[in-house]
């Protein structure tokens, strides 16, 4: 349908060029109270934007008039940004207690990816254009991925890891805590090696999959039905396989960390994050500075399993005092973290918490100190950097995607605005606007 419209302009256009070139050009014009482009800490007052197709075109200073034909957008009394990004989600669950263990063996592919449907929408009606997808079951998120591409589903753009990659035993082992006479021995396939050629088979696997990078979990994890939730659990050599096989393919490396050691050795094997990070000290900043590697913090996720532990019977008891142990010390490693001047990219590991309340990780990184534009910031511009496509998305400047989100009033002063986004953009469609 759109092609056949778009043959006839072309046709129209042979013979009558200069009216077809006026008339197709039909712009969207917003008008910003406020402006938080996220290319500086600076906020503009009163700025027009203009998006031609799914493109921002032009920003002026004040409110001036497109064409005639033009669709304004009056936001005079909001401040506009750009899509927030979410760097670590899990798209196709949501845990709901103790049912949760459950799912494993009552659910199917079919299952997770219709819950991924809803969730993708509630993610991006709350201001979130872009998400990471950093573990799922069936690779299902990549189907998501997909058919949000096409305009089949709603939700952001998806960048998706598919499923994530342990070792036997460990994190993201999907057998862990199942019968022996169930539990059989998963393989590369299903996202558990052991030495150097699993592990490339598995990143391999992955790719051909169509995941778009890689997620391993280099140590312990506090939800899976194992005792610890900080040992390493990947060898220098498995974690060298999976970065040099990751980068032959483009793929980045998003690592699960809590221990120590764990993070140590993914960090100088050269990952590109490091998500949680709990047990992070002076010298894992040193070494993040050196390797250049970004943090993704997930306090929120750590707020949720800290307030779930004290609920009897929520956890199985191998986790509940993981939950309570590791779940209250990430807010504090934030603020460590934020003031060694280490690179932080947002992320908030929804799908432990309810996918939609993203925006309340924004509340909790400033009141472990950031500074809300750079809370912002860490959203948009640095979220677009860490997942390498600065050119086209993370910043309002001529040329780049529309991607836009907007509150009535200052978030700079009322953080917790970014819970309510009040306007969601989407590639120059409009999703939400209240
Ligand atoms: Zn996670």
């Amino acid at each position: 349908m759109k092609n056949s419209i778009l043959k006839s302009t072309l046709v129209l256009a042979m013979f009558t060029l200069p009216f077809i070139a006026s008339a197709v050009v039909a712009a969207t014009v917003i008008h910003a109270g406020s402006l938080i482009d996220s290319t500086s800490n600076k906020v503009i007052q009163k700025a027009t934007v203009i998006i031609t197709d799914n493109k921002i075109t032009a920003i002026n200073q004040g409110f001036t008039e497109g064409a005639s034909e033009d669709t304004v957008i009056d936001l005079s009394d909001y401040t506009l940004m750009p899509g927030f990004m979410d760097m670590h989600t899990h798209i196709s669950s949501q845990n709901n207690g103790p049912a949760s263990y459950m799912e494993g063996f009552t659910l199917n592919e079919a299952d997770f990816t219709i819950k991924g449907v809803m969730y993708a929408e509630k993610t991006l009606m709350a201001g979130f254009t872009t998400i990471r997808n950093l573990g799922d079951r069936y690779n299902e998120s990549v189907a998501l991925r997909n058919a949000i591409n096409k305009g089949m589903v709603k939700g952001p753009r998806i960048y998706t890891a598919a499923k994530s990659i342990a070792t036997t035993g460990g994190h993201a082992d999907p057998t862990n805590g199942h019968s022996h006479s169930i539990m059989g021995d998963p393989g590369p396939i299903d996202g558990v090696i052991n030495g150097v050629a699993e592990a490339r088979k598995a990143v391999r696997q992955r790719y051909k999959h169509g995941a778009d990078l890689i997620k391993i979990t280099a140590t312990g994890g506090v939800l899976s039905v194992a005792k610890s939730g900080q040992n390493p659990q990947f060898m220098d050599d498995e974690l060298s396989a999976v970065v040099e096989t990751a980068k032959d393919y483009g793929m980045t490396v998003a690592v699960h960390a809590h221990g120590k050691e764990g993070m140590l050795r993914a960090i100088k094997a050269g990952v590109t994050s490091i998500e949680h990070g709990t047990y992070m000290d002076e010298e894992v900043f040193k070494q993040m500075k050196k390797y250049d590697t970004y943090y993704v913090p997930t306090i929120m996720a750590g707020a949720w399993v800290a307030e779930k532990a004290k609920i009897d019977g929520f956890f199985p008891e191998l986790v509940r005092p993981k939950a309570a142990t590791i779940g209250p010390l990430i807010q504090k490693t934030f603020a460590k973290a934020y003031q060694s001047g280490i690179k932080i990219a947002f992320g908030t590991d929804s799908g432990v918490s309810a996918h939609g309340d993203n925006g309340l990780e924004f509340a909790l990184m400033v009141e472990a100190g950031m500074k809300p534009i750079e809370a912002i910031r860490s959203a948009t511009q640095n979220a677009a950097d860490l997942l390498n496509v600065s050119d086209s998305l993370g910043t309002i400047e001529v040329g780049k995607l529309a991607d836009l989100v907007a509150v009535k009033g200052n978030p700079l002063k009322q953080i917790s605005l970014l819970q309510n986004v009040n306007f969601v953009m989407k590639d120059g469609l409009v999703y939400k606007h209240q």
